[in-house]
Parts: structure tokens; C-alpha cells; sequence
């Protein structure tokens, strides 16, 4: 994959047209749009493909894996409502792109891929950008209790349930974002910790995601 790290006129004027889109799609967190917004998306497209950069729609990254679709990305934000700060764990970093929206937002985010070519891949891509997350390689389904509590946690792979384990490692009042289904469709599920040993949670709208693999998935 050959990148060029070029943020040339026309590429932003496509970005404020996706912007305008995922309003119109129903985002709402004018903070969200911002981000996204903000994010050079085609910097993660080889140059042959940068006019489907802008486009709602996700695209193969290589190692049968997809950058998320940035509908999907923003919804997923969206429901996490980031403040300036928060520690968020991100499970599945994939490009890497979603990670860059969530330190728009002024997370600090720690970042797992089971992916040995992706995680090489966006621990160069990513600085290069200017974003410097905690890059972590290896199986994220059990989170990383290491580092843990986050006051967020978001999934970014289709889960088969909802794993106690990353439940464990979210303050009082931090939120999980996960989708949960079978291997053809999720429901995207957060559960909010309200006390040491309540959640509450909500079931959302339908989405395909790649699986999530690993010991706490499938
Ligand atoms: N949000 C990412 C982006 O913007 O490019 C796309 C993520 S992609 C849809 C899902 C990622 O989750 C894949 O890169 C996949 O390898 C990774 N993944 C799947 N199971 C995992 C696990 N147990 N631990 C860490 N990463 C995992």
C-alpha cells in the first residue's frame, strides 16, 4: 500500500460533504462532526482509491479486514459521548481511523489489534499524522485489565455476547459500546456501569461488522 500524505483543497471539500451527509443521516454531536470533520480519511486509502475516501461506505484494508464505514464510526462516538480526557479503550483498531476521530474528541485512547500487519501498520501511519495513542498487538476480547479502569470502552468488531470481563474494567458511570449478533448482523448494545455490580443496557440499531475473534468472542 502506497500512502501519500497530501491533505490537498479538494479532499476537504469532500470531507465537509460527508460532514453535511452523517448530519443529515442523523448525527447530531456537533463535537462528532467536528472530528470527523477533522480526520484526513483518504491518508488510509491507497492513492488509486482516494475518490472512495469520502464516501459512507467502509473499504478493504488489506488482511480481510475493512476501515469502518464513517456512519458507523460516528454512531458509535456518538453513543460514547467522550469528554476531553477520557481514558477510552478501543478494541479492533484496524486503519487506525476511528482512533483519530476519538483523540479529536481529546481522548487518550489505548488501542488493540489482533493484526500483526495492521497494528505495523498504523503504529507508523498514525504518528505520522500526528496521533500518538497506546498501541497494544494481541487479542482484545479480555480488554486489557493491565491498564484498566477506561471510562469508555468500544468494540469495533461483531461480538457474540457481551464479555463480563471488559464490563470489569469500566469506572462507575463509564460506558461499553459494543455490537452483539451472529455472524451475519449485530445489534449495537451499550451498557452503562451504574454500580460495582450494576449495568444497564441498551440495544440500538442493526449493523454488519467483521467478527470479533479471540478467546472472550468467537
Ligand atoms: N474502526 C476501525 C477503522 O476505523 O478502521 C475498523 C475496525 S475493523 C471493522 C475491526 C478490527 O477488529 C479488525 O482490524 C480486526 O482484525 C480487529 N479484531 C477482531 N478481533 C479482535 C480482537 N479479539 N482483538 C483485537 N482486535 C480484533
Amino acid at each position: 500500500m502506497a500512502y501519500e500524505f497530501v491533505d490537498n483543497y479538494r479532499e476537504k471539500g469532500a470531507r465537509k460533504q460527508l460532514v453535511a451527509h452523517l448530519r443529515k443521516r442523523g448525527i447530531e454531536e456537533e463535537a462528532v462532526l467536528a472530528a470527523i470533520g477533522k480526520v484526513p480519511r483518504h491518508f488510509f486509502f491507497d492513492k488509486t482509491f482516494w475518490n472512495q475516501a469520502y464516501k459512507d461506505i467502509a473499504f478493504p484494508i488489506g488482511d480481510g479486514q475493512t476501515i469502518s464505514q464513517p456512519y458507523t464510526v460516528a454512531y458509535q462516538t456518538e453513543l460514547l459521548h467522550i469528554g476531553k480526557g477520557d481514558k477510552v479503550l478501543e478494541i479492533g483498531t484496524g486503519s487506525g481511523y476511528q482512533t483519530c476521530v476519538l483523540m479529536e474528541l481529546g481522548a487518550e485512547v489505548y488501542t488493540i489489534e489482533r493484526q500483526e500487519n495492521l497494528y505495523k501498520r498504523t503504529i507508523q501511519v498514525l504518528p505520522y499524522m500526528g496521533y500518538t495513542p497506546h498501541f497494544f498487538l494481541g487479542d482484545g476480547s479480555r480488554g486489557i485489565p493491565e491498564h484498566a479502569p477506561y471510562e469508555k470502552i468500544i468494540v469495533t468488531a461483531g461480538a457474540p455476547f457481551v464479555p463480563e470481563i471488559m464490563l470489569r474494567q469500566l469506572t462507575i458511570g463509564g460506558i461499553l459500546v459494543i455490537p452483539v449478533g451472529d455472524a451475519k448482523e449485530q445489534k449495537m448494545v451499550t451498557v452503562i456501569r451504574t454500580g460495582d455490580n450494576e449495568f444497564e443496557k441498551i440495544e440500538l440499531d442493526t449493523f454488519r461488522f467483521v467478527p470479533l475473534v479471540g478467546d472472550q468472542a468467537w
